[in-house]
């Protein structure tokens, strides 16, 4: 036994702090976490469930289009933002329940305020001025928004944030941005209802992602009638008689009822008394942590976004899970962070393992490509013209699958399951002798024999 009041005292009961909390406490560990908003974090409060909800929400549009290739009359549609709105808060609070039920579960004692860390084992807590003492302290205090706060008029423009809670669906939104934020509301928009224009200040949106995917998606997304201006940032926004207008550098003036400011987010790793501490922080703020996730200072670990490694929630949740399984339950183990999948929620959606074809080629030097592209089976009786796009990056000396790409439905679904073969360190040959499953858009990753040749290419 110590004399500290709690063996761990977590700041942040988002994704990772909750994950380490509830597992540290399963080890017989004696945990307090202090929360400054609502338990759940960014994930379950406004991000990756909102967000998904919306998703879903703006769907029902191609559905309801789609339907009348099948034989369906419908009456007249009619969407009410108000409804979705309340049904998603109600849901919000309901997961935000369920996360402080497992916390009481776990005898982990909550603290709904504000939290600093006043030395290498004691916290300041700023609502109360109580000051508590733990042997270990671990920040997982996610990140926060970024706008461009130089920009005149800055303070018309909303972010994530409040992107859930607007009074009205927006009848024009422009959005700042070309990454995951962006393109995602921008299809969640553009599914509503709303006119909607994406900003982007490089060339082509979605920066990182396999080369196919994005000029896929940048040609579905146009051809749905989102509009992308690439290379162009906000010059200022001015509020006028009938919305916003936000004047762009190459001096055009986009008109709209929302402006979203989608630009990436930093650490939340300010004000928590840390740099006294001596615990090292990045120029971006993020908290310098080790395999272990343990800081420059060797009581404070830090987990999840403020660390800003992988900035997706089940990273930060094993992130926490390996940190209390190592300290406090004598198993120590490491996050892989390799083949992490992920995926963008756009419509159509687009999901991502492995390597990139760019960057398979820069580890690999040599790799064969498969690409199918195809009319997914519903959507010629719907007369949708928009096409699935399936890809396998091969390690050609190994013949091992390096990468699985897929812009279409059910794309997430679909590369959550290919990431294990990937892990596995699956072949050509093991996806080739996997059984098709009919008809599924999927079986198309089992059924591609020729390679893609690029253009000129002659075929070995
Ligand atoms: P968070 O979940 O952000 O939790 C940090 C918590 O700490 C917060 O509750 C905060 O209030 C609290 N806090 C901060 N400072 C203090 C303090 N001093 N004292 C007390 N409490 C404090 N990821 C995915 O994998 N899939 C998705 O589809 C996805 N969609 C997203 C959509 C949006 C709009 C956003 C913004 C993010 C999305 N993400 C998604 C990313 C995901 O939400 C984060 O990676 C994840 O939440 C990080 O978890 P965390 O524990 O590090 O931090
Ligand atoms: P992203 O990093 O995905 O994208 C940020 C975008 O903003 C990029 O297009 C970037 O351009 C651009 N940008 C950065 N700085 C500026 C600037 N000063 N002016 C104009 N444009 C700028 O961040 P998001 O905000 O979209 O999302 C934050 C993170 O949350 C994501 O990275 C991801 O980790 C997570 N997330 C995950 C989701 C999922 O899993 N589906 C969904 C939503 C969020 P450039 O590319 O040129 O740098």
């Amino acid at each position: 036994m110590t004399n500290f009041d709690y063996d761990l005292f977590v700041i942040g009961a988002g994704s990772g702090g909750v994950r380490a909390a509830r597992i540290a406490s399963s080890h017989g560990a004696r945990v307090a976490i202090a929360e400054e908003f609502r338990v759940g974090g960014t994930c379950v409060i406004r991000g990756c469930v909102p967000k998904k909800l919306l998703v879903y929400a703006s769907r029902f549009s191609d559905e309801f289009d789609d339907a009348a290739g099948f034989g369906w009359t419908l009456p007249g549609r009619k969407f009410d933002w108000a409804s979705l709105i309340a049904a998603k808060d109600k849901e919000i609070s309901r997961l935000e329940t369920a996360y402080r039920t497992t916390l009481d579960r776990f005898n982990v004692t909550i603290l709904p305020e504000r939290a600093m860390c006043l030395s290498p084992n004691e916290v300041r807590l700023s609502a109360s001025g109580r000051t508590i003492s733990a042997k270990t302290i671990l920040i997982a205090t996610g990140g926060h928004p970024n706008v461009d706060r130089k920009l005149p008029g800055i303070e018309h423009a909303i972010t994530s944030n409040e992107v859930f809670h607007l009074s009205e669906l927006p009848r024009r939104i422009v959005i700042a941005g070309g990454g995951y934020i962006a393109t995602e509301f921008a299809s969640v928009f553009h599914g509503l209802g709303s006119d909607v224009t994406l900003i982007y200040r490089g060339p082509k949106i979605l920066r990182g992602f396999d080369e196919d995917l994005r000029n896929g998606l940048v040609a579905t997304m146009q051809a749905r009638g989102i509009r992308i201006i690439n290379e162009q940032v906000f010059t200022k926004i001015e509020q006028t008689p009938s919305g916003l207008a936000g004047t762009i550098t190459g001096g055009e003036t986009l008109e709209a009822d929302e402006i979203l400011f989608a630009i990436g987010r930093s650490p939340n790793s300010r004000g928590l008394g840390l740099e006294a501490l001596g615990v090292q922080m990045d120029p971006e703020g993020a908290i310098v942590v080790d395999n272990h996730s343990q800081t420059t200072v060797p009581s404070i670990y830090a987990v999840g976004d403020v660390t800003n490694r992988v900035n997706l929630t089940p990273v930060a949740i094993r992130e926490g899970h390996a940190f209390a399984d190592s300290m406090f339950g004598g198993k120590p183990w490491q996050v892989d962070y390799s083949n992490i999948p992920t995926a963008v929620f756009t419509t159509p959606e687009i999901g991502t393992v492995g390597f990139t074809e760019q960057e398979a080629r820069a580890q690999y030097g040599s790799v064969d490509l498969y690409k199918a592209t195809f009319r997914p089976m519903k959507a010629i009786l719907a007369g949708r013209e928009e096409r699935t796009l399936m890809k396998l990056v091969v390690d050609a000396a190994t013949h091992k699958v390096a990468g699985v790409h897929v812009m279409g439905p059910d794309a997430a679904e679909i590369v959550q399951m290919a990431a294990i073969a990937i892990r596995m360190g699956a072949t050509k040959t093991d996806f080739d002798q996997t059984m098709a499953l009919h008809p599924s858009a999927a079986e198309e990753l089992v059924t591609l024999r020729e390679k893609w040749l690029a253009p000129g290419e002659a075929a070995a």
